[in-house]
């Protein structure tokens, strides 16, 4: 694996979808961006972070939504690998162990870590919270919201550029999320998606049964047959009844 090269490419993924080098990302908004994209939320078992599938026709990422949010958010970005990089096949089923066997998945979840977190962000982040001190848990915990990467995706970065040690991972894995609430922070990170919201469709797939809808190509009940075929029943039944006065809340 060539970390180099995969720090780079994360780069150039940032420069490609408009960001800059070093700032944290809001990713999921930048999925909404990418044309052509469809993203799939979906509770996807115990070991399956996500997935991708993509060819000539089809560009799709499914996001376990019973994972973190900030593991969610870490497995997009990995999956965004697959769909920018990855040349070895078009569709990839990827599993939530983060120390994989398979050397391109390796690479994915690498080209992750760098994504969310750069290489040069991240030095300049450690130098801001902890100065010349040995990392501790809060340092970590500060470190991931910072980024807004998962806990243990943040303690895997650090223990390969030589800030931690492996051996520490029970010590640095117990009460983080009630650290985070003592240092003030929200602990939406650690948290799966609400139930309700775990399964559903946005992008690319929606957009196109919305100009079905508009050009009246087919029938109403196909038009609901079809978001009910992407999760999105919110939709169809208009259970936001409330979004239905129009008016945005901001
Ligand atoms: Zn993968």
């Amino acid at each position: 694996m060539d970390k180099l090269d995969l720090n780079t490419k994360a780069q150039e993924l940032r420069e490609l979808l408009g960001e800059d080098a070093n700032s944290p990302v809001d990713i999921f908004s930048l999925a909404n961006q990418i044309d052509g994209l469809t993203l799939v939320y979906y509770p996807l078992g115990e070991n399956i972070s996500g997935m991708c599938v993509r060819d000539k026709e089809v560009k799709l990422i499914a996001i376990n939504s019973t994972m973190s949010y900030g593991r969610q958010r870490f497995s997009l970005a990995h999956e965004f690998y697959h769909l920018y990089f990855d040349d070895e096949s078009g569709f990839n089923v990827c599993s939530k162990n983060l120390d994989p066997k398979s050397e391109n998945e390796k690479c994915a979840g690498q080209f992750a870590s760098y994504f969310l977190a750069p290489y040069k962000a991240l030095r300049a982040a450690i130098k801001k919270v902890a100065g010349d001190q040995r990392l501790s848990v809060n340092h970590v915990i500060e470190l991931e919201q910072y980024f807004g990467m998962s806990h243990l995706a943040m303690f895997w970065r650090l223990v390969s550029e030589g800030y931690l040690s492996a051996d520490k991972l029970e010590d640095f894995s117990s009460g983080v999320i009630s650290a985070a609430r003592y240092l003030g922070f929200d602990d939406k990170l650690y948290k799966p998606t609400s139930v309700e919201f775990q399964k559903r469709t946005y992008g690319h797939y929606l957009k196109q049964v919305e100009e079905l809808r508009q050009k009246d190509l087919v029938s109403s009940g196909k038009i609901d047959e079809l978001l009910l075929d992407a999760f999105r029943d919110d939709i169809v039944f208009g259970l936001n009844e409330i979004d239905w006065e129009g008016e945005a809340i901001d």
